[in-house]
């Protein structure tokens, strides 16, 4: 990154920008190098400007949103990160439509908040998502859920910035949900860095807020049960297969709970949780990870892929 270009960053992003900054304090599972930049732009125009000059330039950029779903390496990120959770967090509800309201919500809005305002609006849709951590961006690029749903079911409509730099807006029928998957029909998004989503519009249906509210609860409560408290994780690490047992089962039934390296943990509560006991590195999780991935393989005969995402270096 030349002088020229910090020097922008600096004059356009003052104390938006954080410069080597450890994204082990932006990430759910505490471990991860200093990115060279961390940017949060406010508006459409600076996103797509700082996209723009990150083009011009020949500069990598990557999204970072809740950091939920992120496990980055421990010598960090070269280039830009793209901070989306910080601004994005608008609200707005148009004219309902018959069965159906809809919802415009900025991409950082955190889904807890959604979630909450679903709810106390008499809003049904969204109780599949009571718990997942990050936000509504994050959760659509990953099309986030739950055996009772995930995004895909509720999303209308997303707005991006592409690669490129365009300002976008895709339709329901141009969107493609799949497991832990969002993609662009007929992709024109195809560009060297990927789209930004900005904004989301969602489907919701009507219900009564009580009953809503208690559902939730109830989700909070199982999730609760069955998921490990304490420890810093990324959520389920692996995918679960095709067919089959679960990931986390697979990991159960080869006696990997417990299983350790350095600070990196195979949780005794979720087979699928790696969590980070303390003192946790990158270096640990992925050395886990692939230890875990080996015995699974060598005893049943199955590949797991992370469903986390990795990157750095
Ligand atoms: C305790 C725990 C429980 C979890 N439970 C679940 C669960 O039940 N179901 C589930 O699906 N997930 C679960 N997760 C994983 C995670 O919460 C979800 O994947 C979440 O939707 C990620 O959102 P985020 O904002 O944190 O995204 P991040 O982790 O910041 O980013 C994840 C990916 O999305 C991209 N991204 C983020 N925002 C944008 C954007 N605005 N535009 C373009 N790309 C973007 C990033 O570049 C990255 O590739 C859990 C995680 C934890 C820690």
């Amino acid at each position: 990154m030349d002088q020229g270009f910090r020097q922008w960053l600096t004059t356009v992003f003052r104390d938006r920008v954080k410069w080597d900054e450890p994204m082990s304090r932006h990430t759910t599972l505490g471990v991860g190098g200093p990115a060279d930049a961390l940017v949060a732009p406010e508006t459409v125009s600076e996103l797509r400007e700082l996209i723009g000059r990150c083009r011009a330039q020949n500069i990598a950029f990557m999204v970072l949103a809740g950091g939920s779903n992120l496990l980055v390496r421990d010598r960090g990120i070269r280039g830009i990160v793209i901070d989306m959770k910080k601004y994005w967090q608008t609200i707005e509800r148009h004219s309902d439509r018959g069965s159906g309201a809809r919802l415009t919500v900025g991409a950082g809005l955190t889904l807890a908040a959604l979630c909450r305002y679903a709810a106390d609006n008499g809003l049904a849709g969204m109780t599949f998502a009571v718990g997942i951590p990050g936000t509504v961006g994050g959760a659509v690029a990953m099309n986030a859920g739950t055996a009772e749903g995930w995004m895909g079911d509720v999303v209308e409509a997303v707005e991006m910035v592409t690669g490129d730099g365009r300002r976008i807006r895709k339709e329901k029928q141009d969107l493609v949900f799949s497991y832990r998957r969002f993609a662009v029909r007929n992709d024109d998004t195809a560009t060297p860095g990927p789209p930004v989503i900005t904004g989301v519009d969602l489907g919701l249906g009507f219900d009564d807020s009580e009953a809503l509210k208690a559902a939730a609860e109830e989700r909070r409560r199982r999730r609760t049960a069955t998921q490990p408290a304490g420890f810093r994780s990324a959520g389920c690490f692996f995918k679960n297969p095709e067919a089959g047992d679960p990931a986390g089962k697979l990991i159960d039934r080869a006696g990997l709970k417990g299983l350790a390296v350095g600070g990196a943990v195979v949780s005794e509560a979720h087979g699928n949780f790696l969590v980070n006991r303390g003192n946790a590195t990158a270096g640990d999780l992925l050395a886990l990870m692939e230890t875990v991935q080996r015995r699974v393989a060598d005893r049943f005969g199955v590949t797991l892929e992370p469903e986390v995402t990795i990157v750095g270096q």
